[in-house]
C-alpha cells in the first residue's frame, strides 16, 4: 500500500499537519488536526479503559496469574535532573551519529544504509547503470556513472565524490579492480568508492543519503533535550524534558503505595508527552521528536516476574489485534539475550509491518520489558552498572558513589506474609502516536460501492474499529425540505449528548456517505420520505454497506449497541 495516499489523506482530511506549516515546518514535529485529535483520544481512552478503569481486577477475564489492581498517575515532564543520572538516561541514553561533511547534515549511524537504499540518488544513480534492484547494484559501468554524475548526480548528490570529482573517484575504483579481478563488489562497497576522492588517504568513505557527501565517525549524542529552570540561567539550573514517562511512576512508587490501597502485584498506568531529539525523525509520525507514551509499570514478588512478564507480552499483543491489527502484519519478538538492556532479564517487541518499511520489516509499536528491581534500586541507591554479572552502584574516581540515589529504602513490605523486598517490574511502554499510525494504515483501503443509483463507484475508505473512528455517526437528510432537516438535526442534536456525530446535508446523498467512509465513520443515518411517515431513518455500516431501518427513538441505543459488539 502506498505510504503518500496516506499521509495525503491524513492533511486533506484533517488528521495530521506539519508543525508550524506556514513557517516550513519543524522536521520531527507534528499537530493532530480535527480529526486526528479525536482518533488519538480514542486510541488513547482504549488503552486506558482497557488496561486502567474496567480492568478486571477480580480476574475473571484476563487469565492473569492472580488477581491484581491497576491504577493511575500523571507526572510532570521536567523532572529533578538526579532523577535522569540515577535512571542511567544521563550516561546512556544515546545514540551514534555522523555528519555529513559537505552538507553538514547529520545521520543516525544505524539508519545510514536503511536511508541510502531510500535515497533518490541511489535509485536515480541504479537505473543509470542498468542495475535492475538495490542487489543488482554492484553491475558497475565506468562510463555511465561518470554521465550520470555530470547530469543527474550534480543536482541529485552534489556531494558525492564522484560528482565533484570523477576522474579521480573512478580511478582508485578502476585500479582495485584491475589489481584484483577476484574483488567481488558489493553494494555497499561500491557506494563508498562513489563517496571517496582520495582513498590512500582516508580509506573508504561512507556516502551521506541526502547529497553523497561523505560522513564523519559516528559520534555519540545524548538525545534528551535539554532545557532551564528558573531565572539566573546557571549549568545547576540545567533540566531535561522526559524522553520517557516511566520513570515519573518509579519514583512516586512509594507515593501511591502509601496513599492508596494498591497492594503488589498492582499496576500504575501513565499517558503522556515525552521528547526525544532524534537524530534522524522520519517516517510520518513514527520517529518524532515529541511524542506520546502509554506505559505501565507493573509491580511483582521477584518469584513470580517471570509469569508476569508472559502474561503482559501476551496481552498487549492481543490488545491491538481486537483493535482492528491484521495478525499478518503484527509480530510478537523476543530480543536476543544481545539485545536485551544491561539490566533486563527478558524483553519482546510488539511489532508492525509498515507499509513505508521495504515488504518483510517490522516496526516497533511497543516494548515489554522485565525490568527486576533495576528501577526502584536505582533510585534508592544511585546509578547502577553489572559488574561480574551483578548490578552494583557506579563509582566516582573518589571511590563514592558517581550518582548519589535518594536514599529513600523503596521497599514494599507484604502485610500478610511479613516479607520486606524490592518488587520487580514489568513494563509494557507504547507509543500513542505510532499506535495510532499503524490503525490509521491498517484501515486504509480503496475498494467500490454503489452511488445512489446503483452504479459501483470507487471510493476511498478507512476501515477502522468503531472504538477508535473520529466520527461515531453521521446523520443526512436525503433532502432539504419536506420536514426533513428539522428531523434530522433533532436526530442530530439527541446522538450528540453521547457521541461524537457530523451532521451533513450538502450534495448528493452517495457523495456524503463517501465523505464519511474516507474518515472511518462506521455509522449514518438517513432521514428520508418513509421517516415521514413511520419515523424510523436508515442506519447505513461503513463496511459492509448494509442498510437497517431502525427507530427514531431508537437511534441512540443502536449505535450503542453496535459501539459496544
Ligand atoms: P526505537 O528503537 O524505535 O527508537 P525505542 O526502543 O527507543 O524505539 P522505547 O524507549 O522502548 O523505544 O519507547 C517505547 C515506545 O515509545 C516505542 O515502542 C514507541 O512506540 C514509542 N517511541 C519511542 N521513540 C519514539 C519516537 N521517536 N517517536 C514516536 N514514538 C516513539
Amino acid at each position: 500500500m502506498d505510504m503518500e495516499k496516506i499521509v495525503s489523506l491524513c492533511k486533506r482530511r484533517g488528521f495530521l499537519f506539519q508543525s508550524s506549516e506556514i513557517y516550513g515546518g519543524l522536521n520531527g514535529f507534528w499537530d493532530y488536526g480535527p480529526l486526528g485529535v479525536e482518533l488519538k483520544r480514542n486510541v488513547k481512552e482504549a488503552w486506558w479503559k482497557d488496561m486502567v478503569t474496567s480492568h478486571d481486577d477480580l480476574n475473571t477475564l484476563t487469565g492473569a496469574p492472580q488477581p491484581f489492581q491497576m491504577t493511575g498517575l500523571d507526572c510532570a515532564i521536567i523532572m529533578h535532573p538526579q532523577v535522569w543520572k540515577c535512571s542511567g538516561h544521563y550516561d546512556l541514553f544515546h545514540d551514534w551519529m555522523q555528519t555529513c561533511r559537505q552538507c553538514k547534515k547529520l545521520v543516525r549511524a544505524d539508519h545510514v544504509w536503511e536511508m541510502l537504499e531510500e535515497a533518490e540518488w541511489v535509485r536515480s544513480f541504479a537505473e543509470s547503470i542498468e542495475a535492475t534492484d538495490w542487489d543488482d547494484l554492484l553491475k558497475f559501468n565506468s562510463l555511465r556513472s561518470s554521465q550520470w554524475a555530470q547530469r543527474k548526480g550534480k543536482k541529485l548528490a552534489p556531494g558525492l565524490a564522484l560528482v565533484r570529482n570523477p576522474d579521480v573517484t573512478l580511478s582508485w575504483l578502476a585500479e582495485d579492480l584491475r589489481s584484483n579481478p577476484e574483488m567481488r563488489l558489493d553494494l555497499p562497497t561500491l557506494l563508498r568508492y562513489l563517496a571517496t576522492e582520495q582513498k590512500a588517504e582516508t580509506g573508504l568513505q561512507t556516502p551521506c543519503p541526502h547529497c553523497g557527501g561523505d560522513l564523519t565517525e559516528p559520534r555519540e549524542f545524548n538525545l534528551m533535550f535539554k532545557t532551564i529552570v528558573g531565572a539566573l540561567g546557571s549549568a545547576e539550573d540545567a533540566a531535561f524534558l522526559r524522553p520517557e514517562t516511566a520513570q515519573g511512576i518509579f519514583v512516586n512508587f512509594k507515593n501511591v503505595v502509601d496513599s492508596s490501597r494498591v497492594r503488589v502485584p498492582f499496576g500504575i498506568a501513565q499517558i503522556g508527552k515525552s521528547f526525544r531529539n532524534e537524530i534522524t525523525p522520519r517516517h510520518f509520525t513514527f520517529r518524532s521528536r515529541e511524542f506520546e507514551q502509554m506505559e505501565i509499570e507493573f509491580f511483582c514478588h521477584p518469584n513470580e516476574s517471570a509469569a508476569w512478564y508472559r502474561y503482559w507480552r501476551d496481552r498487549r499483543y492481543e490488545w491491538y489485534l481486537k483493535l482492528g491489527l491484521a495478525r499478518d502484519r503484527l509480530q510478537l519478538r523476543e530480543h536476543h539475550a544481545e539485545e536485551l538492556a544491561h539490566y533486563s532479564v527478558g524483553t519482546a517487541d510488539i511489532e508492525y509491518a509498515f507499509p513505508f518499511l521495504p515488504p518483510g520489516e517490522f516496526g516497533e509499536l511497543e516494548g515489554v520489558a522485565h525490568r527486576a528491581d533495576f528501577d526502584l534500586r536505582s533510585h534508592s541507591e544511585g546509578k547502577l552498572v553489572k559488574k561480574d554479572g551483578a548490578l552494583v552502584v557506579e563509582l566516582g574516581p573518589d571511590g563514592k558513589p558517581k550518582y548519589k540515589g535518594s536514599g529513600k529504602n523503596l521497599a514494599y513490605m507484604d502485610e500478610m506474609t511479613k516479607e520486606r523486598y524490592l518488587p520487580h517490574v514489568i513494563e509494557p511502554s507504547s507509543g500513542a502516536d505510532r499506535a495510532t499510525l499503524a490503525f490509521l494504515c491498517e484501515a486504509y483501503r480503496e475498494d467500490t460501492a454503489p452511488d445512489e443509483n446503483g452504479k459501483p463507484t470507487e471510493r476511498t475508505l478507512l476501515a477502522l474499529h468503531p472504538r477508535l473512528a473520529p466520527i461515531k455517526a453521521a446523520v443526512f437528510p436525503l433532502v432539504k425540505k419536506d420536514g426533513m432537516p428539522e428531523i434530522a438535526q433533532k436526530l442530530y442534536l439527541r446522538l450528540k449528548k453521547d457521541f461524537n456525530v457530523f451532521y451533513d446535508d450538502s450534495g448528493a446523498v452517495g457523495r456524503r456517505y463517501r465523505r464519511q467512509d474516507e474518515v472511518g465513520t462506521p455509522y449514518c443515518f438517513t432521514i428520508d420520505g418513509q421517516t415521514l411517515q413511520d419515523q424510523t431513518v436508515t442506519i447505513r455500516d461503513r463496511d459492509s454497506l448494509e442498510q437497517k431501518r431502525v427507530h427514531l427513538d431508537a437511534a441512540a441505543d443502536e449505535v450503542r449497541k453496535r459501539l459496544e459488539a
